[in-house]
C-alpha cells in the first residue's frame, strides 16, 4: 500500500483527443464514477479549447481541472502560448510540465521545463513535473541518471515550501502509449531513487511528502500492482484515461478500495 502519509494522486492526460461533446461526456462520466471517493486525488488534463465546458462538467466533483502545458511567460507577444493567468481564469488548478511528448516530440529542454515549473508555482498552481528515460537510455543503464538530471534541472530554484505543490511523474518514455509497462519492481526502484534524490535536494520531510506517480501504459489490469509499491503514489494515465470507467477503476485502485483494487 502507498505510504499513509501521502494521498495517492491519479491524473488523466487526454492529450490531443476528444471533441467538445466527447470531452464533456468523458468528464461527466469521470465525475459520476468518482463521486464520494475518499483517500485519493484525481485530475484530468484537458485540451485547452475544452477547459471551460469540462470545468463545468466537473463542478462539485472534487476532480481537479488540469492543463497539459503552460507558457513560462506571463503575457505578451507569444503566439499560440497560454499563460498561467489564462489557465486560472478557466478554473485550472494543476498543470503538467515536461511531459515526454513535449520534451521529445516538440523539443522542450530542461531549462524551459524549469521556467514553466517556476512560473506555475509563482502563479499558485500545482505542477506535475514529468521525467523519464528513453529506451536507449534504459538499455545503457542510465534510468536514474536521466531522472536525476531532469529533476535537478526541473526543480532548480524551487523552494522546499513550494514542493508541497509539486508532484513528480516518473514516465519511462518507452512505456508511454506503447502497451509496455515497467514491472512493479523496476518502477519501484526508479521511484525509490527519485525519493532519495529529493532527500539530497531538500530533506526527508519534503521527500516523504512528495507524491511520485508512475506513468506508462497504466491500466485497470496493472494499476493495483503498481500502486501497491511503497514509493508509487498514483499514476499519470494517457490512453486508459479516455474511458471514464477505466480511469475510475485506476483511481479506485490507487485509493486502495478493496472492491476494485
Ligand atoms: C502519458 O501520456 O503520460 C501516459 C502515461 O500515456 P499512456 O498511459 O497511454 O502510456
Amino acid at each position: 500500500m502507498p505510504s499513509p502519509t501521502r494521498t495517492p494522486f491519479v491524473g488523466g492526460n487526454w492529450k490531443m483527443n476528444t471533441d467538445r461533446a466527447g470531452a464533456v461526456e468523458l468528464a461527466t462520466g469521470v465525475a459520476e464514477q468518482l463521486k464520494g471517493l475518499d483517500g485519493v486525488e484525481a485530475a484530468v488534463f484537458v485540451p485547452f479549447p475544452y477547459l471551460l465546458p469540462v470545468g463545468e462538467a466537473l463542478a462539485g466533483s472534487g476532480v481537479k481541472l488540469g492543463a497539459q502545458d503552460v507558457s513560462d511567460q506571463p503575457n505578451g507577444a507569444f503566439t499560440g502560448e497560454v499563460s498561467t493567468d489564462m489557465l486560472k481564469d478557466c478554473g485550472v488548478t494543476v498543470v503538467l510540465a515536461g511531459h515526454s511528448e513535449r520534451r521529445h516530440v516538440i523539443g522542450e529542454c530542461d531549462e524551459l521545463v524549469n521556467q514553466k515549473v517556476k512560473a506555475s508555482l509563482k502563479a499558485g498552481l500545482e505542477v506535475i513535473l514529468c521525467v523519464g528515460e528513453k529506451l536507449e537510455e534504459r538499455e545503457a543503464g542510465e534510468t536514474d541518471v536521466v531522472n536525476e538530471r531532469q529533476i535537478k534541472a526541473g526543480l532548480t530554484g524551487v523552494s522546499a515550501q513550494d514542493m508541497a505543490r509539486v508532484t513528480i511523474a516518473y514516465e519511462p518514455v518507452w512505456a508511454i502509449g506503447t502497451g509496455k509497462t515497467a514491472t512493479p519492481d523496476d518502477a519501484q526502484s526508479a521511484h525509490a531513487a527519485i525519493r532519495a534524490l529529493l532527500i539530497e535536494l531538500y530533506d526527508e520531510g519534503v521527500a516523504n511528502a512528495t507524491r511520485i506517480q508512475y506513468g506508462g501504459s497504466m491500466k485497470p489490469g496493472n494499476a493495483a500492482d503498481l500502486v501497491a509499491q511503497r514509493d508509487i503514489d498514483g499514476g499519470l494515465i494517457g490512453g486508459a484515461s479516455l474511458k471514464a470507467a477505466d480511469f475510475a477503476q485506476i483511481v479506485q485502485a490507487a485509493a486502495g478500495d478493496p472492491a476494485h483494487a
